[in-house]
């Protein structure tokens, strides 16, 4: 069929107006992020979290289409089916304890008794993307509490080493932080979505692996700080008989005080270890520890998996008897916090 003359021409001019739109926004979206990564007051975006293919079933983000392709992945099972939220409680676990009752208890990692010393616990969270040092985290001694990024790989195989190796498991629920330019990862909690689609992230993460004690929040300075979606996030958890760890990555962080008011097991980060990724700085966070449970019993610190951190943990680790501390798994301060009626 003969097309007009001038039609062609018109298709060239607007394809190159688009793609210099495209270009601008794609540069503008670059340097947004890469200053929102330097100037981040909470913690830092895990490597590679961007680039990762998106997975959800749930509403589009607006930078989706800003994203490279995705890799060509299998997608993981049960995505496009969300389970009602007792489901996954139901669902058999990969490593079966010893213990009885709801999962912040049943999946607990027996502690050693404290015999009156004070005790501290080390949350690493941002686990599962990379995994070289995921592995040598795993490779520490224990128990630590390890925190697993629900949009990592082979979460099956991963988490199950973990346990294996003596440490206690949680997930690390990704949430929207105050500032736009960085991103929590896929499937994040926002407080743009409406309750049933907080809900259904929601449940979309918890079913991405089982026999975790509880949850803490990845990034989230925005989202814990709104109460009501908080409210929503908690009674699930609540529902399905996890603990909640608030991350603190806001002074506003509505998190631990709703937790309360629900009179669900709950606790709250006392010390970041390394917001500053140099050795002596670690050891110095670590000194705070230490510090905070002598003057209160116990004391929960927050690392991720870098070198810094993983080193002045080595070192630290086996030094703690020696000083009269007692390292034990997150759900044992909880347990130490919580008052009976809430242990179920
Ligand atoms: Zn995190």
């Amino acid at each position: 069929m003969p097309k007009p003359r001038a039609r062609p021409v018109l298709a060239v001019l607007a394809r190159l107006v688009d793609a210099r739109l495209a270009a601008a926004t794609f540069i503008a979206f670059a340097l947004g992020l890469g200053i929102g990564l330097l100037l981040a007051p909470e913690e830092q975006e895990p490597p590679g979290a961007t680039a990762l293919p998106p997975l959800p079933p749930v509403a589009d983000r607006p930078v989706a289409s800003l994203r490279p392709p995705p890799a060509p992945a299998p997608p993981p099972p049960a995505v496009t089916a969300p389970r009602p939220p007792a489901a996954a409680a139901l669902r058999p676990p990969p490593v079966r304890e010893g213990g009885e009752g709801a999962p912040w208890r049943r999946f607990a990692v027996a502690p050693a008794p404290r015999n009156g010393k004070p005790a501290v616990a080390v949350i690493i969270d941002d686990m599962g993307l990379d995994r070289r040092r995921s592995a040598q985290a795993m490779a520490l001694p224990g128990p630590l509490t390890l925190s697993f990024l629900p949009y990592a790989e082979q979460l099956d195989r991963q988490t199950a080493a973990a346990r294996a190796a003596g440490h206690e498991l949680m997930l690390h629920l990704p949430m929207e932080a105050e500032s736009s330019k960085v991103s929590p990862g896929p499937n994040a909690l926002t407080t743009t979505l409406g309750p049933g689609e907080i809900l259904s992230r929601l449940h979309w993460n918890l079913d991405r692996f089982s026999g975790y004690v509880g949850v803490n929040n990845h990034m989230g300075s925005r989202f814990t700080a709104d109460a009501g979606a908080m409210r929503i996030v908690l009674g699930e958890l609540d529902h399905r008989g996890l603990l909640f760890v608030d991350s603190r990555t806001s002074s506003r962080s509505a998190g631990q005080a709703l937790a309360k008011e629900l009179g669900m097991p709950q606790a709250a980060r006392d010390v970041f270890l390394d917001n500053v990724l140099v050795s002596d700085r670690v050891e110095a966070q670590l000194a705070e520890l230490e510090r905070i449970a002598r003057a209160h019993g116990q004391a929960i610190g927050i690392g991720h998996p870098h070198d810094a951190t993983l080193a002045a943990l080595a070192q630290w680790i086996p030094s703690l008897p020696a000083r009269g501390l007692v390292l034990q798994p997150v759900s044992a301060l909880v347990a130490a916090a919580t008052p009976r009626h809430a242990q179920r």
